[in-house]
């Protein structure tokens, strides 16, 4: 059965001029956009959408940068859209990302790497439900 995820093209990408790009990968991998806007975001909110992470180390300069510039808002649907668009990312940190991934084509480091992706069910709902109200998910 279809599934919904949510996914941002970070600012590090979008100042580079990846955006298409990596929409790119990502309509070749057979996702379905659902729904997209670009938009710059405020610390505050870059805070409650990673507020998981509070208590990280990386937190305030994870929340710097990913209120730094225009970042790229999208819900994807396909089968297994979770787990599919994780490996299509490839790994957090570059440097270990396999060859073909977005982050090893796209990424500079494991703070700049380009792309967010839900790493499961109940964090792609919430992440969903953050950034886009029910009517813009028609
Ligand atoms: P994302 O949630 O952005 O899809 P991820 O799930 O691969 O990435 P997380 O562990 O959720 O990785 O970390 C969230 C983000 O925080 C990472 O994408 C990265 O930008 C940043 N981050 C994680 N670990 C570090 C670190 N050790 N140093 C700097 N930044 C980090
Ligand atoms: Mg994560």
């Amino acid at each position: 059965m279809a599934q919904r995820t949510f996914s941002i093209i970070k600012p590090d990408a979008v100042r580079k001029g990846y955006t298409a790009a990596i929409l790119a990968e990502i309509e070749k991998a057979s996702f379905r956009i659902v729904s997209i806007k670009k938009q710059s975001i405020s610390r505050p909110q870059a805070e409650g959408f990673y507020a998981v992470h509070k208590e990280r180390p990386f937190f305030p300069g994870l929340c710097d940068f990913m209120s730094s510039g225009p970042i790229v808002l999208m819900v994807l649907e396909k089968e297994d859209a979770i787990a599919d668009l994780r490996k299509l990312m490839g790994a957090t940190n570059p440097a270990n990302a396999e060859e073909g991934t977005i982050r090893k084509k796209f990424a500079a480091s494991i703070s700049e790497n380009a792309i967010h992706g839900s790493d499961a069910e109940d964090t792609a709902a919430f992440e969903i439900g953050y950034w886009f109200a029910g009517y813009e998910l028609v």
